[in-house]
């Protein structure tokens, strides 16, 4: 048998493994989106039994010795081949994870997995009754088990292999600083923007009916290219999105009926990172290729068509007739300018999902460091609820009435882990300023399309440039290709002073 029809044999054996790794992770997926959404809170303990033992069944194959012996026997042809040939990357991705897989033992991760589950029903009564005390003593085990994974790999600080699970490449000592320029050129544009008179967003805070609120919500993303032959939209508490193929991904969203932002938004947002995951290439599927590639890429998508997009002017101008015809009695004699400011209006607020793009990424940084002080034991869990509090008051000038406003808010730290959890959201909004100027540098007409209602060209480009490679190229990798250029926070910063010095009539542009 010649070489290459050894490597082509290798290779089959390896890709069919995966697709049984792959089989078992939707299957717990399939579960997981079945707890979130309709199953019975009686359910829990069992539920988080069947997610454990899949999960267990999927890490024992992918650290089965047949795949580390199949990786090394590939080594050659992976060489042989380009880097971003599927084969050449399925290869390479299925190494990382295998490497980072064999590190930790199954049964960690099967009482780990076990743990989250019940620890997030703790959260769902400790937020409604508004009761840290019940959550504490979970989110203490969270802690010490979140320590636990970290200590099976090398790092220099204990944070860096948990954020290295989601944002491969990104280490404490690139965001420390990151964040800390972000933070600086932030404040004196929020503290501009918020002195002053603030807009009246009264006329979304209205009687919108919920049925007519998802159904505009499910036309805004049908349009920007969402297959509902290929997904479907829930309702939940917290909204997400799962995917389980490439043909079947699916959102959820939650619905206020006083406020019509909160499910329009998240929408648009889970739409966003659906629309990733739909246009992932058909030949990845089943592979572990077949996903995003980082937490802030994905978030960087849903971002990108939740405000650079869904938030833009020209958005509106195609949306806002639709919407009034709809609400023909709240919005007949509101005009599109004064849409257009109360969605975006700017204001020190203390829920980070309720915050405006100008705010958002000081939320999620007083998260990041409070993650960063649990797990170096600078801060214990029966103290975080002050500290919150503490970082609130001093970054946002508010203090959260209670902890269901404050602490307890994200599902992240209850229902997973602590570590990893936040930075991808501010890597999301840099990321999805500097790709949007990157499509637009490309394709000028993106703008003007969009007023038209055409947002083919915006979804195609992104399919082309980002979706359909799934998880062959790394977060950085990807815009260095898409943009020429490292991450930096510049276009974001660009984007925020550009939109807001207009619409809030500053005098001169904003400092920065
Ligand atoms: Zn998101």
């Amino acid at each position: 048998m010649s070489n290459i029809s050894l490597f082509q044999r290798k290779y089959q054996e390896l890709k069919n493994c995966l697709i049984k790794i792959q089989a078992l992770e939707a299957a717990a997926s399939v579960l997981n989106w079945d707890q979130t959404t309709y199953m019975p809170t009686g359910g829990t303990y069992a539920r988080g039994r069947q997610i454990a033992t899949l999960k267990e069944f999927a890490h024992e194959e992918l650290t089965d010795q047949s795949i580390g012996q199949l990786l090394e026997d590939l080594r050659p042809y992976e060489q042989s081949l380009p880097y971003g040939s599927t084969e050449a990357s399925l290869i390479r991705v299925t190494r990382r994870d295998y490497e980072r897989a064999t590190r930790v033992p199954p049964k960690f991760m099967a009482k780990f997995c076990q743990h989250q589950a019940v620890s997030y029903e703790a959260w769902v009564k400790a937020k409604s009754l508004k009761d840290f005390s019940i959550v504490r003593p979970y989110l203490e085990k969270t802690l010490e088990l979140s320590r636990e994974l970290a200590s099976f790999f090398p790092y220099k600080h204990i944070a860096d292999p948990l954020i290295d699970l989601v944002d491969e490449g990104m280490t404490v000592s690139i965001l420390r600083p990151l964040f800390s320029k972000l933070r600086q050129k932030l404040r004196p544009i929020v503290e501009a923007i918020t002195s002053v008179p603030s807009i009246d967003d009264s006329c979304l805070h209205q009687y919108y009916p919920k049925e007519q609120q998802l159904q505009f919500g499910c036309n805004v993303i049908e349009r920007i290219g969402f297959d509902f032959q290929r997904g479907r939209i829930d309702v939940t508490p917290h909204p997400f999105t799962s995917s389980f193929s490439i043909g079947d991904v699916r959102i959820t969203t939650r619905v206020y009926e006083d406020n019509l932002t909160e499910s329009l938004f998240s929408t648009i947002h889970e739409g966003g990172h659906a629309l990733y995951e739909q246009g992932i290439g058909l030949e990845l599927e089943g592979t572990l290729l077949a996903g995003g590639t980082s937490s802030g890429i994905h978030e960087s998508q849903s971002r990108l068509w939740e405000n650079i997009v869904g938030r833009s002017r020209g958005f509106w101008e195609c949306f806002y007739p639709q919407l009034q015809g709809i609400f023909l009695k709240q919005l007949s004699s509101v005009p599109v300018s004064q849409f257009y400011q109360a969605i975006n209006k700017v204001v020190k607020s203390p829920i980070r999902t309720d915050a405006d793009e100008v705010t958002y990424n000081l939320h999620i940084m007083i998260r990041f460091d409070l993650e960063l002080a649990m797990l170096e034991g600078k801060l214990a869990v029966k103290d975080l609820p002050e500290a919150w509090n503490e970082r609130y008051k001093r970054d946002l000038g508010i203090v959260p009435a209670n902890d269901s406003q404050g602490v307890m808010q994200d599902v992240h730290w209850y229902g997973e882990m602590i570590g990893g959890m936040f930075q991808g959201y501010t890597l999301g909004n840099l990321i999805a300023a500097q790709i949007y100027q990157g499509a637009v540098k490309h394709n000028p007409e993106i703008t003007v399309a969009i007023e038209q209602g055409n947002f083919t060209l915006l979804h195609k480009w992104l399919k082309q440039n980002i979706h359909e490679h799934g998880r062959k190229y790394t977060a950085n990798e990807l815009i260095n290709r898409v943009t020429g250029k490292p991450l930096s926070i510049d276009p974001f910063i660009d984007y925020i002073q550009d939109k807001y010095s207009n619409m809030y009539d500053l005098k001169g542009p904003i400092p920065a």
